[in-house]
């Protein structure tokens, strides 16, 4: 197993670095580096990984604890933290989603030092599509998808009945060897995998027929996930070990749930904010009146005072989107729709009331016009 990088370092922490300073760089990478801005760059999915990995671990105060102590003790037994060591992810501060612990195969934090470093299977990324609507109230969605599954015949050890290895004789079930090193430094003992049994501790006698030793079998997966209400473009969530079987006994690798979210016909999201333009009529902005707008679940009703002008925007608080972190405000912003096309005996009747409406009483040109000739006089060039 490929040795796992210094959570410090991954984060670009130092060691006693605080809460906030380690939530603030997990923050700004999650962001750096998230999958959606990277698409299919394995590299930087991977570092995607480590730094939730890293911070699952520094943000957690036990489990930060555990892993300093492991720090500055190595060689207990190995690399304690070797596969097992992640919890839940979040995306944008959904802590505690779905986060299901897949424990056929154990491997969690806190069961102390692991017997041998085993093979843990890859992730799979899926990418859920969600109405408007559904990302904001929430839904439950079928996920379907075909990977290498557990073997249940043998519990994905590979050896028939789940029983049928041994414990590997060269090195004793631990998956590791030691050896000596002559070094100008002087004679020192290096661990490395073992290469009877590759690191698994274990020999298989018989091997199981279902999967002829290997562990797993390709099969279609399938289960609905529960969507919390509030996910965005940059949330996912994580289902632990769903993802590829690793045979061999090994952990099975986690399923990553990405979304797509469709644009609604007139709501525009900007996190917890929901944007809305709405055409009123002439009429309206000068008289005032009542409008719908759209809401979440129904249209609402915004009364237009009078003497509204094109462009204002009005705010209706806690119409938004309803997050964990609170819920955000809708905006309407009103523009005047100006009819394409008027009869003649209309256009006539609006000349007569704009000839009617003396010009003091339009702030906004009064003012124009009087800078405008303050500045240029009357003489107008034409083009
Ligand atoms: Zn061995
Ligand atoms: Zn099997």
């Amino acid at each position: 197993m490929a040795e796992k990088k210094n959570y410090y370092d991954v984060l670009g922490v130092s060691k006693t670095a605080s809460q906030d300073e380690i939530k603030s760089a997990y923050r700004k990478l999650a962001k750096q580096y998230h999958p959606d801005f990277h698409p299919g760059d394995a590299a930087a999915a991977e570092k995607f990984k480590e730094i939730n990995e890293a911070n699952e671990v520094l943000s957690d105060e036990g489990k930060r604890k555990q892993y300093d102590y492991e720090l500055e003790h190595p060689g207990m037994g190995g690399n304690p933290f070797g596969g097992g060591f992640s919890g839940g992810f979040s995306g944008s501060g959904f802590s505690g989603f779905e986060d299901i612990f897949n424990s056929m195969f154990g491997g969690g934090f806190g069961g102390g030092p692991r017997a041998a470093a085993t093979p843990r299977g890859a992730d799979i990324r899926q990418t859920i599509n969600l109405s408007f609507l559904d990302a904001i109230k929430g839904c439950s969605k079928t996920v379907s998808y075909t990977r290498n599954q557990p073997c249940a015949a043998c519990s994905g050890t590979g050896a028939r009945g789940g029983t049928a290895f041994q414990k590997c004789p060269r090195c004793g079930g631990s998956g590791k060897v030691k050896y000596q090193q002559d070094t100008i430094f002087g004679r020192t003992i290096q661990v490395g995998v073992c290469p009877d049994c590759n690191g698994l501790g274990k020999k298989i006698l018989d091997k199981c027929p279902d999967c002829k030793g290997k562990g797993f079998v390709r099969g279609d997966t399938t289960f609905t996930v529960n969507i919390p209400a509030g996910v965005d473009s940059d949330s996912s969530l994580i289902k632990r070990g769903y993802g590829q079987a690793a045979g061999g006994g090994g952990e099975s690798g986690d399923l990553y749930i990405y979304f797509r979210i469709e644009p609604h016909k007139m709501l525009r999201r900007e996190d917890r904010d929901l944007y809305v333009t709405v055409p009123i009529s002439y009429r309206t902005a000068v008289l005032g009146g009542k409008i719908k707008v759209p809401g979440i679940d129904n249209a609402l009703e915004l009364t237009i005072p009078e003497g509204t002008a094109s462009g204002t925007k009005f705010t209706l608080r806690g119409r938004g989107v309803k997050t964990v972190n609170g819920t955000g405000n809708l905006y309407v912003t009103v523009e005047i729709d100006i009819p394409s096309r008027l009869s003649r005996e209309q256009a006539k009747k609006l000349q007569d009331y704009e000839d009617s409406v003396p010009l003091r009483s339009c702030d906004n040109m009064t003012k124009y016009a009087n800078n405008l000739s303050a500045v240029y006089g009357e003489k107008v060039e034409k083009q």
